[in-house]
């Protein structure tokens, strides 16, 4: 039986540091985080801060502010939020950490035709060194938790990049709390050496058989096998074309009628994963619309970025 004690709604730990008294971090490690750079400047890095003090729990956010001042506005820079990606003992389990795991944001500016800007926050942090100071605000987020019942739920965790992050967490509370229900990660990235924590979730699989662990790799070699059903641009193979391959290990996990659904990572990414689901709901279980019944019963949880 789990015996991981999770707070209830009155105990979620919630903005005890803020932009007018932020915590000051300290950065103890930075790594990257995928076995291989793609192109230069492409980087995802997996960074632990000291910072005691903090009380998190595995899918909130904190924030962190950058130095210097917004162009646009003449004001100092506002904070940035990032999916803590430890569980709430940190990654050392001694509790005074917290883990983000960071990826390098570019953007166009249309008004000056500029490519290629990089993004404040994810370079500042990206480029910190051990024993850099880091203002952190938070934590925030009180939806995207796992229940205080996950004992007796089976759970779909489904994540696209740095949207991995909160199931980290998770999956944490969840196998080292003695689960022994099914949880399954489907977790999209643009290539075979850029899956994040890869090693890591491979350890998990093999020592424990209720976790089913599903990467979608979208610019390898494989190709959308189902482009009939589920058409993708260049017949790229996404997360829901991956948890559809998977349909016959995942259906069944998904047709439970206290099955939880979390889904993180890029805005967009809803799209194929509700037609997906939406078709497991038809084949496996006589729903017409699953997404929407998982919805009203309060078991999809979606943050997308
Ligand atoms: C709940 C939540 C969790 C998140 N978790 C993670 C995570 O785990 N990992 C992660 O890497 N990211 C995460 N993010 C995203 C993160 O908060 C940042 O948005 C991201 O790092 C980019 O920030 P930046 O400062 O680098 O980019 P910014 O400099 O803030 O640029 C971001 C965007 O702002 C616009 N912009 C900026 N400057 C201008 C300008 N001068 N003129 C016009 N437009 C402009 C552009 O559209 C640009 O794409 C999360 C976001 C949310 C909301």
């Amino acid at each position: 039986m789990a015996s991981q004690h999770l707070p209830t709604p009155a105990e979620i730990p919630f903005n005890t540091y803020t932009m007018k008294k932020p915590l000051v971090g300290t950065v103890v490690s930075t790594e990257i985080a995928t076995a291989a750079h793609r192109a230069p400047g492409v980087e995802t890095r997996h960074i632990v801060i000291k910072s005691p003090g903090l009380k998190y729990l595995s899918g909130q956010s904190i924030g962190v502010i950058p130095p210097g001042i917004n162009p646009r506005n003449n004001r100092p820079n506002v904070l940035r939020l990032y999916s803590v990606a430890s569980c709430g003992r940190g990654d050392d389990r001694r509790g005074d950490t917290v883990s983000v795991i960071v990826a390098r944001h570019y953007w166009d500016n249309e008004e000056t035709g500029e490519k290629q800007v990089p993004g404040v926050c994810s370079h500042y942090l990206c480029d910190a060194k051990v024993g850099d100071e880091l203002q952190l605000t938070g934590p925030v987020g009180k939806r995207f938790l796992l229940p205080v019942d996950f004992a007796e739920r089976d759970f779909v965790f489904l994540a696209t990049g740095t949207g991995v992050a909160p199931f980290r967490g998770m999956l944490a509370d969840l196998l080292e709390s003695g689960y022994e229900k099914t949880v399954t990660l489907v977790l999209g990235v643009p290539y075979a050496d850029s899956i994040l924590y890869d090693a890591e979730f491979q350890a998990l699989v093999a020592k424990h058989p209720n976790f089913k662990y599903v990467v979608a790799v979208s610019r390898g070699e494989d190709k959308n096998q189902y482009s009939d059903l589920f058409p993708t641009r260049g017949d790229k193979v996404y997360a829901h074309i991956a948890m559809w391959d998977q349909r016959d290990v995942i259906g069944p996990s998904l047709m439970k009628d206290n099955t939880a659904v979390y889904m993180c990572g890029l805005k967009g990414m809803e799209v194929g994963l509700h037609e997906v689901m939406n078709k497991m709901g038809q084949t496996y279980g006589n729903v017409e619309d699953l997404v929407a019944k998982l919805g009203d019963e309060g078991r999809l949880l979606e943050e997308v970025y």
